[in-house]
């Protein structure tokens, strides 16, 4: 079935976010601009905040953006309707010292930063994007634009590279951006200009790697959108949309964006969701509404947080990888994740939580779960779960090639997700 023109757009519009987005801090300042245009307030964490009722509001925390639309007539015990995605993506992070090289070739010294498929990261125009803090204590965005690539040793000079290809994970990860003398020149000054400003003033910097092509709908009906950092700023996106053209009803929930950084790393950090930043959101926000810890709690026990994050469609090639009888496939809805051993929260309410908000987005949707031989992934779900009690339920698109440089995705399920987020922020 041809997907409709609106997830085709919706396609075009994630494919202008993600190249908006090459890092976790630019996803995260992306969705703070984008909630500002919508009439969000940005609002600084280290400042008093207004008051909450009616509001729509933006905080910024590093890689990390929540966002969050209040009734009118919000009171201490309103629940919260939590959308829960992240903003990083396995590749590679900048080093210390990161200009390098030999033999004539200018190279970036870089570490690997959670799990990516190495050898998807070959033969592409990378470019660097990341943070800079400056001497003036100032912190800004830098972005290269296409700069870099890994190139692949030719077969000729490997004839057993179609039998099985294996990168050494320091000397052989180590991409090319210019030719000449690396003592005599700086990759810092590129980062720097791109930022216009000096190099001498760099201070610190959080850099990584990022693929410079844009994002693209293809294949039969347009079934198909491949892009880099599907995981997790698909999910992201959906809920941005979902949330910047949300209207609270009365008698509603609070509708909540939480886009934690430092997932592919386990989540344990101040931007991530092992760490406390929802916590404070919600605290400042219960305590202008006038509650009581036994309030917040109270509304606690009747929110949800719908964690969505990317899961793996069937594959046709490796049928034997997957559940024999459950299996997603691309454009035939987002999916529900289970797993017995809490890798993933959804339990039996969840499921059936979900299945409401889906019948009232009127979208259809697949389950996943994993074979029993092959470890099962994990999310900011249970972790989500586990420190502020919210019923969690584990969602999302299902895609192919995840953790590849470019994985692919289904237009059709990439509008739908933004659909049942809608639902799900009406409660
Ligand atoms: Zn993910």
């Amino acid at each position: 079935m041809p997907v409709t023109p609106v997830a085709l757009a919706h396609a075009d519009d994630l494919a202008d976010f993600i190249a908006a987005s090459p890092s976790s801090y630019h996803a995260a300042s992306e969705v703070a601009r984008r909630l500002e245009d919508a009439g969000f307030t940005r609002l600084d964490e280290s400042q008093p905040w207004p008051a909450q009722s009616g509001g729509r509001f933006v905080v910024v925390r590093d890689g990390a953006a929540i966002a969050w639309v209040v009734p009118t007539d919000a009171a201490a015990t309103t629940p919260t309707q939590v959308f829960g995605a992240h903003t990083d993506s396995p590749g590679f992070k900048l080093k210390p010292q990161p200009t390098t090289g030999s033999k004539g070739w200018l190279q970036a010294a870089v570490e690997i930063y959670g799990g990516p498929l190495l050898n998807s990261w070959l033969d592409r125009e990378l470019r660097l994007a990341g943070r800079l803090a400056l001497a003036d204590g100032r912190v800004v965005l830098a972005d290269t634009g296409a700069l870099l690539r890994l190139p692949q040793l030719a077969i000729h000079l490997d004839r057993g590279a179609n039998s099985g290809l294996e990168l050494d994970k320091q000397f052989q990860t180590q991409p090319v951006w210019g030719l000449g003398d690396p003592t005599s020149a700086d990759l810092l000054a590129e980062l720097a200009a791109s930022a216009d400003v000096d190099a001498a003033d760099i201070r610190g910097y959080d850099v990584v790697v990022a693929d410079s092509a844009r994002g693209a709908v293809f294949g039969k009906d347009d079934a198909f959108f491949a892009a880099g950092r599907l995981d997790d700023l698909a999910s992201v996106h959906a809920g941005l949309v979902a949330l910047s053209s949300f209207e609270a009803a009365a008698d509603g929930p609070i509708a909540v964006l939480a886009a934690f950084d430092h997932e592919e790393l386990g989540s344990a950090s101040r931007s991530g969701a092992a760490g406390p930043f929802l916590e404070d959101v919600l605290e400042r926000v219960y305590a202008h509404l006038g509650a009581d810890s036994s309030q917040r709690r109270q509304a606690y026990a009747s929110s949800w947080c719908l964690s969505s994050d990317v899961g793996h469609s069937v594959h046709p090639n490796y049928i034997a990888k997957h559940d024999p009888v459950v299996q997603p496939v691309l454009g035939s809805g987002p999916i529900l994740k289970i797993n017995a051993n809490q890798r993933y929260a959804t339990d039996a309410v969840g499921a059936a939580a979900w299945s409401a908000w889906c019948e009232r987005a009127g979208i259809a949707s697949q389950e996943f779960v994993s074979n029993n031989t092959v470890p099962c992934g994990s999310t900011i779900g249970p972790i989500t779960a586990t420190r502020l009690g919210l019923r969690t339920v584990d969602v999302g698109i299902p895609i192919l090639s995840m953790h590849s440089a470019r994985e692919l995705a289904g237009v059709a399920d990439l509008h739908d997700l933004t659909r049942v987020a809608e639902a799900f922020f009406r409660g």
